[in-house]
This record gives C-alpha cells, sequence and structure tokens, in this order.
C-alpha cells in the first residue's frame, strides 16, 4: 500500500469533526433517564437549557479547561496584596474563570438546588459539565452542593438568611461557593484521628460562635468563600466533632484567621487549587449540633459528594469513550478503519456498556435522592440509598479508569500525548476521584459495617431483587447472572458476616460488593431500558446491557465466539 500522510492527516481532522457538539442532544440515554426522573413535563420545562448546556460543555467550556491545564497557567497561592494586606488568595488564569462562567451561570449546577428536591437535575448537569473532565470548578460545584445541603438542613435561620442566597445565585462573580476540609496529616479515612480544635467565643447568626485551631492537610477550592469543615470540641473519635461554617471574609472584610502553607502539585485536578491550610483561631459557626457533626457531615455532605464523585466519574467514561469511538472511526490500519476490527469493537462495546450502565445507576441514586427528600422512601429503599451510594462511588471511578485507559489504548500512541486529546487529563483527573471522598477500602469497610451492625444488606438486597425483576422476558433474561450473583453474595454473607476479624471479613466482602454495585447499574440498566419507546432501540441496547453484565456479573466471563464479536459489531454500528 502507498504510504499517504496527508491522507492520515485529513483522518485526523475527520475524527475531531465526528465528536459530538453537543453532548446532551447527543446523549439518548441521558433524555431518556431524564424523562422518567423527572417526568415529561419537568423534563420540557428544562430541555431547551440541557442543549444549551450541552453544546457549552462541548465548545466553550473544554476549549477553556485545555488553556486552564496548560503548564503554567495552574492556580498559584497570593497570600499578600499589593499593599501588604493579607489575602491568602490564589490567583487564577482567566481561562479559570471562563469555566466558572460556563459552569455556574450557563450551567446554573448549583442555581438549581432553588427548587426543592432538584439532585435529579443538578446531577445531569453536573455529568454534562464532568465531560470536560474536573475543569477547575467541578470538585468546588460537589463541595458547595453539600455546603447548600448542610446549611439548609441544619444551619440557624440566621446563618441560612446570611449565605443560602449566595450560595444559590447563578451569577458567578457574586457566587459563594463552597469547600470541605476533614482531612489531617494523621488520616483521611480515619477522621476520628481528627486534631483541630474549636472552642467557643461568644454568640453569632442565632449559634455558637468557634475559634478552629490547628492543621488541614487536604483543602480542596482552597479559596473558597464557605469552608465546611471538622473540629473537635470534645473527647476521642467521631463523636467528638463538630462541623463548622468558616466564612472565607469575616463580617468586616477582613480574612479570617487561617495562613495558606502552600498549594500541592496534583497528579490531577490541576487547575483546581488544593493546599494545606493552618486555623490559627479561625471564625468559625456551628452548623447542627457540635456534638453530632460527624453524622452531619456524613448525612448532608460527604453522601452528596460521593453521588457527585460517581456522577462525576461517569462524565469522564462517556468523554473517553466519545474520542475513541470517533478515533476508531476515522483512523486507518491495514487498509480499513480501525472500528472494523472486532478486538477494537470489543474495546469500544466494554467503554460503552460501563458508561451506560453507570450513568442509569447513578441517576437512578439520585432520582431516589430526590424522593427521599420529599419524604417518599420506604425504609428498605433508604438502606438501598445509603448502601448502593457507597458502593456506586467505588464501582463507578474503577470502570472510568478502565475505560479511559482502553480509550488511551484505542488511540495507540495519539492516546498518551497530552496536546493530542483530552484523555490523559481525564485519567488524572479520575484517579483523584479515586481517592476523595472516601477510597475503595473505606467504601467497603463501611458497607460491611451497614451489613454486620444494621443488617442493612436484606433490604439493600430486597429492592436490588425488585428491580431486576422487570417483567421484560428478554430484559429479565439477560439479568440472570445479576440475579445468580445477589444469590451468592446473600449466601457468602451468612458467613462473612459473623467472621470475627472485620479486616478479614471485609476483604471475603470486597468480590461481592463489587458485584453488588454492577448489580446495581445492570438493574438500574433495565430499568432505564424500560422506559425506551422504540423495541429496535430497546433490543440494540439490550446487547449493551448484556456485555456489561457479561463481564461483571458471571463467575467466569464467557469465551467470546462469533455470537460475541456480532453483537460487539451491532454496538459500534450504535449511535448515541
Ligand atoms: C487532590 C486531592 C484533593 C483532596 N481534597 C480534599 C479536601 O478538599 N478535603 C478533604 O477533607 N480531603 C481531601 N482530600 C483527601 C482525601 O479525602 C483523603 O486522601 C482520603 O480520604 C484518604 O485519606 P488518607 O490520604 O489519609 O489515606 P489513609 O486514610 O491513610 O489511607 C491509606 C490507605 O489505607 C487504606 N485504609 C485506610 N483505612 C483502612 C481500613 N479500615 N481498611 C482497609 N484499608 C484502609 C486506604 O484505603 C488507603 O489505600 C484530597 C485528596 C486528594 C488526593
Amino acid at each position: 500500500m502507498v504510504s499517504n500522510p496527508s491522507k492520515a492527516r485529513a483522518d485526523l481532522h475527520a475524527w475531531r469533526e465526528r465528536q459530538p457538539d453537543n453532548f446532551f442532544t447527543s446523549d439518548r440515554q441521558l433524555a431518556r433517564l431524564l424523562r422518567a426522573t423527572l417526568g415529561e413535563a419537568r423534563f420540557t420545562a428544562h430541555e431547551a437549557h440541557f442543549t444549551a448546556f450541552g453544546a457549552v460543555c462541548a465548545g466553550a467550556l473544554d476549549a477553556a479547561a485545555i488553556v486552564n491545564n496548560r503548564t503554567g497557567n495552574e492556580p498559584q497561592l497570593d497570600r499578600w496584596s499589593a499593599l501588604g494586606e493579607r489575602t491568602e488568595a490564589v490567583a487564577h488564569h482567566p481561562s479559570y474563570h471562563d469555566c466558572g462562567r460556563h459552569i455556574y451561570e450557563d450551567g446554573e449546577v448549583i442555581a438549581a438546588y432553588a427548587d426543592p428536591a432538584a439532585n435529579a437535575r443538578a446531577l445531569a448537569l453536573f455529568y454534562l459539565s464532568s465531560h470536560a473532565g474536573e475543569a477547575g470548578h467541578n470538585c468546588p460545584v460537589a463541595c458547595t452542593a453539600g455546603v447548600a445541603k448542610a446549611l439548609a438542613a441544619e444551619g440557624s435561620a440566621a446563618l441560612k438568611a446570611r449565605w443560602l442566597p449566595g450560595v444559590l445565585t447563578a451569577r458567578y462573580a457574586e457566587r459563594l461557593d463552597g469547600a470541605q476540609f476533614v482531612t489531617e496529616i494523621q488520616g483521611g479515612s480515619d477522621v476520628g484521628l481528627n486534631a483541630v480544635t474549636a472552642t467557643p467565643d461568644g454568640e453569632a447568626f442565632g449559634t455558637t460562635r468557634w475559634r478552629i485551631t490547628g492543621e488541614k492537610w487536604f483543602c480542596s477550592n482552597s479559596d473558597a468563600d464557605l469552608i465546611l469543615m471538622t473540629a473537635r470540641v470534645a473527647g476521642h473519635g467521631t463523636r467528638g466533632l463538630g462541623l463548622f461554617l468558616v466564612p472565607r471574609l469575616l463580617e468586616d472584610g477582613v480574612v479570617n484567621d487561617f495562613a495558606v502553607r502552600r498549594l500541592k502539585d496534583k497528579i490531577g485536578t490541576r487547575s483546581m487549587p488544593s493546599a494545606e491550610i493552618d486555623f490559627n483561631g479561625a471564625v468559625g459557626y456551628a452548623v447542627g449540633p457540635v456534638d453530632q457533626g460527624f453524622r452531619t457531615l456524613m448525612a448532608q455532605v460527604i453522601n452528596t459528594s460521593r453521588l457527585y464523585n460517581t456522577v462525576g466519574t461517569v462524565g469522564i467514561a462517556r468523554r473517553a469513550r466519545l474520542v475513541a469511538q470517533a478515533y476508531a472511526e476515522s483512523r486507518v490500519a491495514f487498509g480499513q478503519p480501525i472500528a472494523r476490527f472486532p478486538l477494537v469493537q470489543e474495546m469500544i462495546a466494554r467503554m460503552r456498556a460501563a458508561g451506560q450502565a453507570v450513568l442509569a445507576g447513578a441517576m437512578r441514586l439520585a432520582h431516589h435522592l430526590d424522593r427521599e427528600e420529599r419524604g417518599e422512601l420506604t425504609e428498605a429503599e433508604r438502606a438501598w440509598l445509603r448502601v448502593g451510594t457507597n458502593l456506586a462511588k467505588m464501582r463507578s471511578c474503577q470502570h472510568s479508569h478502565r475505560v479511559v485507559l482502553t480509550a488511551i489504548e484505542t488511540l495507540g500512541g495519539n492516546g498518551a500525548i497530552e496536546t493530542f486529546s483530552v484523555l490523559p487529563r481525564l485519567l488524572r483527573d479520575n484517579v483523584v476521584y479515586e481517592n476523595w471522598e472516601g477510597t475503595h477500602n473505606t467504601l467497603i469497610a463501611q458497607t460491611h459495617r451497614d451489613f454486620a451492625k444494621h443488617r442493612l444488606h436484606e433490604p439493600f438486597l430486597a429492592v436490588l431483587r425488585r428491580d431486576m425483576t422487570t417483567g421484560d422476558a428478554a430484559l429479565d433474561a439477560a439479568l440472570k447472572p445479576a440475579r445468580e450473583a445477589l444469590d451468592r453474595a446473600e449466601d457468602a454473607l451468612g458467613h462473612i458476616l459473623t467472621h470475627p476479624d472485620p479486616g478479614v471479613a471485609a476483604l471475603m466482602l470486597r468480590p461481592h460488593a463489587e458485584r453488588l454495585g454492577d448489580a446495581l447499574f445492570a438493574a438500574a440498566y433495565a430499568q432505564d431500558l424500560l422506559t425506551e419507546g422504540d423495541p429496535t432501540r430497546r433490543a440494540a441496547e439490550l446487547d449493551v446491557l448484556t456485555v456489561f453484565v457479561d463481564e461483571h456479573l458471571r463467575v467466569a466471563r464467557p469465551d467470546p465466539d462469533e455470537a460475541t464479536a456480532a453483537r460487539f459489531a451491532r454496538i459500534m454500528a450504535l449511535q448515541d
């Protein structure tokens, strides 16, 4: 064959052209999930906004995130003003603020919370913005959602009146964004080791004012307007921790009493500043009872941010697959587009299966969080939501990690090049997502406690079983391996949950916990497909569900045969 560099370069232009210019209108599954979750009337009311934001995310936001992440454009610590006043500020490249305007103003990702039970809508918007990776603001958005919820649920009336309107505004320049500082150098998973202290110092805003002293080791969005942080008011362990709202500026406009030591040089999420901070008697206000701080943190903040994490990583996964799929359709090797090779079709099919199953699970969790906030959940569904949120956080970022690696592999050498595509940055951002809001081990240990101590596996499995019976013969047949995985898990739990050593028990739980998370995704995807009105499309996506179930829920992944090859080929040809 004659070598033709111009043709190869033209093919790369075609690759760029093939990628969607709107992440919403190109995503039939998201629209289907939103119709089912929001209801037809609410979906219709918001459809134009989703459409507009989908275009922003694929266009202006993506372009600004690329510029913001270039070497030299990262945030810089800027502790003092020109006149020698302490600011503890961060200097950002203008592209950082472009990203922020797109996310907060165009996206209304936080303003969405002005409506009650707005999680599904807000998280769908967040999913779209996460196609651009962390983009400097997606972690802060998750933190700000937590601040909004904690304030609304547990803040005094005066605290709410003072800060909630600023938190919920869609105007970027006026917004008050949030941060969550929990981790200290001696422990992130073991929060009970927190040593930062809080001492009472009078009354303000209808609650006790406190002085916060000590060092926090990981402080993302370090220049946030409102910090929600843990500090010790008494004793040992998590019981002695309070939760405090620490404003960046005091009421007289002076910077609160904290000092930023340095910004961390991170593997990912590099356009968002993460710092080490000393609190030197900083003013804070209790959010909720101070002897219940850890409980408030988990209920209002961490559970929300774990769901954000799940949605953020599935946004990353879809973007990676879109890049890889367009590349496979454009790149020619050995005389044909690489998309025609069954081995490449397998890669695309597996990426797609993981992304679609996880998205269905994430939106089902978001929908149930809305129902929880409306007081509609049964006790069993509340257990499903609690356990499912933890398992989904763990599995979503594990799936995304593999999806991005597979996408990088699809691009060959070009996949490894920072300036060629978004993929290297997505991988680096995803590594951070895997760590924060609870490592995989922490989530398994918590699931073990929830099962062994609170018997939550019983209602969790009951709801999962219910969701796995769709009444559609083809879907129920596709889910058979998932139901069998549930049976195996239930059998194993009898032994695991009575094991005297919780460490060994957690080890034995891990494979089942992973499969339970995947079973939740598979069941949610089947429920999603029930709402697909076009029978041809439903049959086509049944292939996608089958690939997910075969890979993640069977005891042994079946060896591929001609039928497998035909299925991968059909998925390769499936439009989004
Ligand atoms: C870029 C970045 C930004 C961050 N931003 C913030 C922030 O804004 N606010 C904040 O509070 N934190 C933040 N974190 C911290 C993050 O939440 C913690 O790193 C995480 O919770 C883990 O804590 P650790 O680093 O202390 O690890 P450790 O808790 O020391 O864990 C080390 C290892 O031991 C394992 N392990 C721990 N306990 C157990 C157990 N019981 N069983 C089995 N294995 C166990 C863990 O899974 C992990 O693999 C950030 C982290 C990063 C990387």
